[in-house]
């Protein structure tokens, strides 16, 4: 049986704690009744309940969860609207993380409908188009933050889907419509199918 758990990002105040967990709720409830057999876990249900990063890891080790899918929403490190697409941090270079994170972003952009995305570039200011957009998280990360959920996490397989920016507008209005919800709950739906066809031994069926 497939255990994965499902890690509504931070907590607190403002938008990206309350997005990251409606985000969870639906991949749970969409999880639920297409996989009724896996056993599901979260490290938040709440919005008054904001875990810490090493806590939220324990949570999942304590679950024994196989994997750990970590939904979050990107903000611009220098507030710049023109950057938006999803990202996929992960951990080892090696191993199922990447291949997970791979299905993930071609279901997303397979749909025709999400370009792969923009950034500024450092230095001179200018847009550039997203060159990749799987990142290994390093200790100091691509976008000079940590992504320390996924360290904490230690050996066992976690990822983490910063789904778009919410500081460009159309991508937070993309975020915010119930078209790019499901949109994101049959990408990562898919990501965990993978997750599970990697990473559950294969026993002889009944
Ligand atoms: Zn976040």
């Amino acid at each position: 049986m497939f255990s994965p758990c499902i890690d509504p990002g931070h907590g607190g105040r403002g938008w990206e704690p309350v997005f990251n967990l409606s985000m969870a709720l639906l991949l749970r409830t969409a999880l639920v009744e297409k996989h009724p057999e896996w056993d599901i876990e979260m490290t938040r249900e709440l919005d008054l309940i904001n875990p810490s990063r090493p806590a939220r890891a324990e949570i999942a080790m304590m679950h024994n969860a196989q994997f750990t899918l970590s939904i979050h929403a990107n903000a611009s490190p220098t507030g710049d609207p023109r950057e938006h697409g999803p990202l996929w941090f992960y951990k080892d270079e090696v191993g199922p993380e990447k291949q997970i994170g791979k299905t993930i972003l071609d279901a997303l952009f397979g749909s025709g409908l999400m370009p792969r995305g923009e950034y500024i570039e450092e230095g001179t200011g200018r847009v550039r188009p997203m060159k990749g957009n799987m990142h290994q998280a390093r200790p100091v990360g691509w976008t000079r933050r940590s992504y320390s959920v996924l360290r904490h996490h230690g050996s066992r397989p976690a990822g983490l889907l910063e789904c778009d920016y919410y500081t460009n507008p159309k991508a937070r209005a993309w975020l915010e419509s119930m078209e790019g919800k499901k949109q994101l709950v049959v990408a990562m739906i898919a990501g965990l199918e993978t997750a599970e066809g990697l990473l559950v031994p294969k026993g002889p069926t009944p």
